[in-house]
């Protein structure tokens, strides 16, 4: 098992990163639990949504907020978090779609974010970013997009192309391919972050079928889990 993560907010001291396959399929609450007892994490302290491709997200400001959510009977439906206090995590799923991990400079504010195609054509990465300015966040905004499916695989028809900016439109061989990446980071430099602060490794989903599931690629319901934890 492998955690994809980035190394500049690991030196702030928040737990995060993405989860390559070897630790199952995390639509498993039980794969869920194990990993997080192995990882020394309590997993009843991650919080889960109801994943909808939305641009819906959560805000948990403190310990309270967490708690109450944690209690609701049913999962919230939204595609991301922006979450504060310590000792709480939350995450979210993905098997192509992009997780996109924002925080602060003193990680005050952190989020996590499930960016698909429709949530990044609803600008959800760019919501965040604006949402963790609008409540406060300490300094300048950093970002990492965890492991997705790149230029390279996400192959599109018009009606999808058509949505995203055309600087993020690949046209070869007559077809078409959309680049969530340059999407995402276009978005959060409009956010205000510099994109030199955006750490966007080309780990593909698609492309890489040792490490990652991939709906595209296996057409299979089974995930990876991405979190972010603050001990
Ligand atoms: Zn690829």
């Amino acid at each position: 098992m492998k955690i994809y993560s980035d190394p500049r907010l690991l030196s702030l001291g928040i737990i995060h990163g993405t989860v390559s396959r070897q630790a199952g399929n995390m639509r498993e609450k039980t794969n869920q639990e194990k990993l997080f007892n192995q990882l020394n994490i309590p997993a009843d302290k991650i919080l889960r949504l109801h994943q909808v491709h939305g641009d819906t997200l959560v805000t948990i400001l403190d310990n309270a907020s967490a708690q109450k959510q944690q209690n609701q009977p049913a999962l919230t439906q939204a595609d991301g978090w922006i979450i504060r206090p310590a000792g709480w995590g939350a995450s979210v799923l993905t098997a192509d779609c992009v997780p996109v991990f924002l925080w602060d400079e003193k990680a005050g504010l952190n989020a996590i974010v499930h960016a698909g195609w429709r949530g990044v054509a609803q600008f959800l990465p760019q919501k965040a970013a604006r949402k963790m300015k609008n409540l406060g966040a300490k300094g300048k905004l950093y970002a990492y997009l965890g492991p997705h499916i790149q230029k390279c695989c996400f192959e599109v028809q018009q009606d999808t192309a058509c949505q995203f900016d055309p600087q993020c439109v690949i046209r070869q061989n007559g077809k078409l391919f959309v680049d969530l990446t340059k999407e995402i980071i276009r978005q959060l430099s409009q956010a205000g972050l510099d994109p030199k602060d955006v750490y966007a490794p080309d780990w593909c989903t698609c492309g890489n079928k040792e490490q990652f599931f991939s709906y595209r690629r296996d057409h299979l319901r089974d995930v990876q889990i991405s979190f972010i934890y603050k001990p």
